[in-house]
């Protein structure tokens, strides 16, 4: 092809935009209503502990499926929903689907008692003055005690809203609902500032464990956040983790929990309860 004048460039770069414009709207679109037209599902992701492999519970991700545009990920689905305030509506749906499960599991005796599910909140949903209510009221409704569910945070959804934030926080840690900040170390908040909310947790982000085995310098950022995160009261857990190296130099440095491809995928409900099955430690029901 002949190189491009800046004209053809311009009009390129338009066509471009419009198709992703274009683009945007069309799953803007399709995003409506995919709750109740029932697209989305659940797929849960195990958390162990690092130095027995024992699974302490699990994080639920969720997934949408359109019959015609296929399977959209959340990296795609999830900021366009923040955007249109969707997210409100896919975030109940979370909510109901997730604790409905755990109650299941639990009934059947499929996990243990102390087995903790966490579930992802955008701060849109932080930010409705009945959040901690209307979760409390779920978990009573479901007959399941406090401690077996957590909430994951990310750092800018701290950020937004703090008064708002600050008191729905408030209400689910005084509750015993963990409270656990997602994808640490990519946004700007201190511990420091963390530290002035009720957090209980803290999950180091996938871009430092990545780099873990070759780069001293992510190894020092990861063990500096360690141990800063226990020196003020936070427990802490690694995501991402997908090489038996990675978790071995994270439990050296004092990380007790992890999350990631090597130990399990996020798996639809059946396939990570047989999982779970799987890993029980023999002669000990789960
Ligand atoms: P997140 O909460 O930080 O979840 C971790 C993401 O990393 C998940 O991507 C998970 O599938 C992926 N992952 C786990 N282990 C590994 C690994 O070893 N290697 C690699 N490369 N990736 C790993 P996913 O499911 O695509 O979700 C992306 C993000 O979408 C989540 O990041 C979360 O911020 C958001 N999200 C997912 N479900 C929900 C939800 O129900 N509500 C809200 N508000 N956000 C959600
Ligand atoms: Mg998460
Ligand atoms: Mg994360
Ligand atoms: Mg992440």
């Amino acid at each position: 092809l002949p190189p491009m004048d800046s004209g053809q460039r311009l009009r390129h770069h338009c066509s471009e935009l419009e198709r992703l414009q274009r683009e945007r709207l069309q799953l803007q679109h399709a995003l409506r209503g995919a709750a109740g037209r029932n697209e989305l599902s659940l797929v849960y992701q195990p958390k162990l502990t690092l130095g027995s492999r024992e699974t302490v519970g699990a994080e639920a991700l969720l997934r949408w499926h359109h019959p015609r545009l296929g399977t959209i990920s959340p990296g795609r689905f999830i900021p366009l929903a923040e955007a249109t305030g969707d997210i409100l509506d896919f975030g109940d749906w979370v909510l109901e689907t997730a604790l409905t499960q755990l109650g299941e599991w639990r009934a059947r005796g499929a996990v243990t008692s102390d087995f903790s599910l966490a579930v992802n909140v955008a701060p849109r949903q932080l930010c409705r003055p009945d959040f901690a209510e209307a979760l409390l009221g779920r978990l009573d409704r479901l007959g399941l005690p406090h401690h077996c569910l957590s909430i994951e945070v990310t750092e800018s959804g701290l950020m937004a809203d703090v008064d708002q934030a600050r008191r729905q926080l408030r209400a689910l840690a005084d509750a015993g609902i963990g409270i656990g900040v997602d994808d640490f170390g990519t946004g700007y908040s201190s511990l420091a500032y963390l530290k002035t909310l009720p957090l209980s947790l803290i999950k180091i982000d996938r871009a430092f464990v990545m780099d873990l085995v070759d780069d001293p310098e992510a190894r020092h950022l990861a063990t500096t956040i360690t141990r800063l995160a226990h020196g003020l009261g936070f427990e802490v857990i690694a995501e991402g983790i997908e090489e038996e190296a990675q978790a071995r130099l994270l439990e050296a440095m004092g990380c007790p929990l992890g999350q990631g491809y090597l130990f399990a995928r996020p798996l639809p409900a059946a396939d990570f309860l047989a999982w779970y099955g799987r890993q029980a430690v023999p002669g000990h029901a789960p």
